[in-house]
């Protein structure tokens, strides 16, 4: 993943599920598109982002005072610094340093200065907890408009017309507070990679992008009152596609796919790569998609905007839809950089293409985005244009 704004790739998705749970010949269980804003928004104001899942350990450094509590909200501890302190999951609990805690999950809180982990500063406080196989997950709980401020300057350059960066604030405002009614129950709504959207932390916070976090404060989208995710990508190649094409959702009003002929002429607008055989049938395996010989891929089902909905895959003498933004995540979705095909080919072992645009396709064009900024579009008509007939309005 490029790590340097404004040039990264933004690519959410809902899961990357082990085939054939999204073969396209499997049952589906259909998401739905648009959920219900509770009467009470408190909840709504924090996030739970996963910085680490299922690893042997971390090591994490604070510089100021900091609280240990217990999942019900009882002190376990008081310290005043721990510098390249080690936390590793046991058996029955969770080791910090010489300490063992028997009881999983726990939370560090610290006021000030914020908890440094793999070199990124984050705010408030971090939880530990039980991964799989007894590994450790690490969780950062903290103020939604916080969050907001470490995603911004990933996801957009600050440099940006202002109006295109608080299109963007409500965009990923809503985006996560979407995440967090939908993953209520589990121990985090959102990682803090493309998988969700980009979160680097305290760190990378910058005023510019901040202030446009503030100007927008509260402020979501939604349609007849419900709130919907509000996907975005780096660039569509001229038209922004049906949510439905990437994943497993209800199709919704403001996510239907829009002419974007704004995006035209930027970085990322064409396209090209190539894929060994070898490549593919590894990725495909890599999947739970077991195969002795790959014999062909072809980009098959077309959408509305032209992007291609499945590959066929051929193999061992059979025949298999697979959706097509599957295999571009688990190939590698900064060289397969958009399902949108000019050209799709075979030559001896390798696989050619040209494509358009950069990402999934769904929901806002950000590249798109910066023109309308630089035409003079506000920030609601930017949403408004890539968002059809979404309201705007004030989590209350
Ligand atoms: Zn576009």
């Amino acid at each position: 993943m490029p790590t340097a704004f404004p040039f990264i790739q933004w690519i959410l998705v809902i899961s990357i599920a082990l085939w054939p749970l999204h073969s396209a010949e499997a049952a589906r269980e259909i998401k739905p598109s648009s959920l219900v804003l509770p009467a009470q928004s408190e909840p709504l104001r924090w996030v739970r982002v996963a910085l680490a899942q299922d690893v042997p350990q971390v090591i994490i450094d604070i510089q100021a005072a900091y609280r240990i509590h217990s999942s019900d909200g009882r002190e376990l501890f008081r310290g005043n610094r721990m510098v390249g302190t080690r936390i590793e999951a046991t058996a029955d609990g969770i080791r910090i340093g010489p300490q063992v805690f028997f009881q999983s999950p726990i939370t560090i809180h610290t006021d000030e200065g914020g908890i440094k982990l793999g070199g990124r500063l984050y705010r408030d406080s971090i939880t530990l907890l039980h991964g799989k196989s007894g590994r450790l997950s690490v969780v950062n709980a903290l103020l939604l408009e916080d969050y907001l401020k470490g995603v911004l300057p990933i996801e957009v350059n600050p440099n940006w017309p202002f109006e295109t960066l608080k299109a963007q604030a409500i965009a990923s405002r809503t985006y996560a507070i979407f995440k967090s009614l939908e993953n209520r129950d589990a121990p985090f709504s959102m990682t803090r990679d493309v998988l969700s959207q980009v979160y680097a932390g305290k760190s990378a916070e910058n005023s510019i992008t901040s202030r446009a976090v503030d100007e927008t404060a509260g402020q979501i989208l939604t349609y007849g009152g419900k709130i919907f995710p509000t996907y975005f990508h780096s660039t569509c190649g001229g038209k922004t596609t049906a949510a439905e094409t990437n994943w497993d959702i209800a199709a919704h009003p403001s996510l239907r796919g829009v002419d974007c002929p704004f995006c035209q002429g930027t970085k990322h607008y064409r396209w090209e790569g190539e894929f060994s055989v070898a490549e593919i049938q590894e990725a495909l395996k890599k999947n739970g998609f077991a195969l002795s010989r790959l014999e062909d891929v072809t980009p098959v089902d077309l959408d509305a905007s032209g992007r291609a909905q499945n590959f066929l895959i051929r193999f061992d003498g059979k025949s298999k839809k697979l959706r097509a933004n599957d295999l571009r995540l688990w190939l590698d979705p900064f060289r397969l950089r958009s399902t949108f095909f000019r050209h799709f080919g075979r030559s001896g072992n390798t696989f050619q293409m040209t494509g358009r645009g950069w990402g999934h396709g769904a929901g806002m064009c950000q590249w798109g985005s910066e023109k309308l900024g630089e035409l003079g579009y506000s920030h609601s008509q930017i949403l408004d244009y890539y968002y059809p007939d979404a309201q705007v309005r004030n989590l209350v």
